[in-house]
């Protein structure tokens, strides 16, 4: 079967200068470009994408999908309908599932259970150690076999740093980068929102910006005696963006990410003790909000990922201090990057396409992925810049609801999203014309 999406304004890698380029997708790939005067083959699907943008597939380098283990906050299949809904094409869950993915057959269960749901591809994140209690190295290469794409304990960050050294070692033999969700828990335990001024006020424990910086500095200079690539988490803080930013520049492999919670909110957001508003890292004040723009701007923040987190309602129910961190993320995040950065003039086009296809791609050595080239595979996001619309979390395709941008009104919406050329998710009238 044939599909043409026509008349879009592509934004790919592989050509940037390039507009009003047809994309022709076959069993899954695209097959080829047509310019603006060449004809739909015989027998063609046509999507028609004009005023539309055509994107390769964005892949989200870091979700939470529960299952196996807490299948009722988020399954991997509602949690890959909430992902299409918001324009992902793939996922990429963290291994602090029950029990804990440090293992190939944990790996292999999360890719069959998102083949079967058909809604989006899932890329699992292995643990670095063993039911990530930071002492035992789990099996990185059956992992990697079995389809993991990079290593982490993410929110039980290995507190040792002679076991995160020789995590590095393995993972760089196995071409795996690590993740690392970076915190000293000696300076944050306790803490439940950023330690400020505004903690003061409400008188909440505070986690210090000492605290990720401390472990993202340890981190960078490992991965630099051991030539790993290091990829740091939802980065949140002026010395972290800065440590990356030297490293960079000393040619250290590492690699950054950052949440669109963490681009939008700063600590001011917590004055109403909302709990949708507590999350790890935490929501940091008006300072690091600006180093974080800072770092999107000038290219130090290779990727936008959500940190999808789902909670049950219950749970986010709790007062403040016990209310656990996180919040959900995959059908905001778009919105929030157009709002916050591209209708801002803080990005373009082609480097939001960068932040949340092509980087991801190259960070989890995607093949295929992150590009809409001929021979690529056809995972297409089609957003539509100027729509606007109103989030509301009764209509979200996660089971959960916990997040602070429900009613929130947005310029800028993924409008259909296509996983090797299949439709997943539209909410416009797919032309069923034939050419
Ligand atoms: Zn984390």
């Amino acid at each position: 079967m044939k599909l043409l999406i026509a008349n879009g304004h592509l934004i790919d890698p592989a050509a940037p200068e390039n507009t009003g380029m047809s994309v022709l997708i076959e069993d899954g790939r695209v097959e080829a470009w047509l310019g603006p005067g060449e004809k739909a083959p015989e027998g063609c699907e046509v999507f028609d994408a004009s005023g539309l943008l055509v994107a390769p597939g964005f892949i989200d380098m870091h979700v939470h999908l529960r299952e196996p283990g807490q299948e009722h906050k988020e399954t991997i299949a509602s949690g890959c309908a909430a992902a299409g809904a918001g324009g992902w094409t793939s996922v990429c869950p963290m291994p602090n599932t029950t029990p804990v993915n440090d293992n190939a057959a944990i790996t292999r269960y999360m890719i069959e259970q998102a083949e079967r749901a058909g809604l989006a591809n899932v890329f699992p994140i292995g643990a670095i150690t063993k039911s990530s209690d930071g002492s035992e190295l789990a099996e990185m290469g059956e992992m990697k076999a079995a389809g993991a794409v990079a290593v982490s304990d993410d929110g039980r960050p290995v507190s040792n740093a002679g076991i995160m050294r020789r995590a590095m070692q393995y993972a760089r033999d196995f071409d795996l980068p690590v993740i690392d969700h970076c915190e000293d828990k000696s300076l944050s335990s306790g803490g439940v929102m950023h330690e400020g001024r505004i903690s003061l006020l409400l008188g909440l424990k505070g986690m210090p910006a000492l605290a990720e910086e401390i472990d993202a500095v340890r981190d960078i200079l490992l991965a630099k005696e051991t030539g790993a690539h290091i990829h740091l988490a939802h980065i949140s803080t002026c010395g972290a963006i800065e440590a990356v930013r030297r490293a960079k520049n000393e040619g250290i492999n590492v690699t950054c990410e950052v949440t669109p919670h963490h681009f939008t909110l700063s600590d001011k957001a917590v004055e109403g003790y909302d709990t949708n508003t507590k999350m790890s890292p935490p929501l940091r004040s008006e300072e690091h909000l600006e180093a974080i723009i800072e770092g999107i701007k000038d290219g130090t923040i290779d990727a936008i990922a959500t940190d999808h987190a789902p909670h049950h309602a219950d749970e986010k129910a709790l007062e403040y201090d016990r209310a656990p961190f996180g919040i959900t993320g995959l059908e905001t995040a778009v919105g929030l990057a157009f709002n916050e950065l591209v209708h801002r003039g803080i990005i373009g086009l082609e480097r939001l396409v960068e932040m949340c296809s092509s980087n991801p791609a190259k960070i989890f050595r995607l093949d295929g992925r992150g590009t809409l080239k001929p021979g690529s595979i056809a995972d297409v996001s089609i957003i539509d810049p100027e729509r606007k619309w109103t989030y509301s979390t009764a209509d979200s395709r996660s089971k959960s609801r916990n997040t602070p941008f429900d009613g929130w009104e947005f310029t800028g919406k993924a409008v259909a999203t296509f996983v090797a050329g299949k439709v997943v998710f539209s909410d416009i009238q797919i032309s069923a014309a034939k050419s």
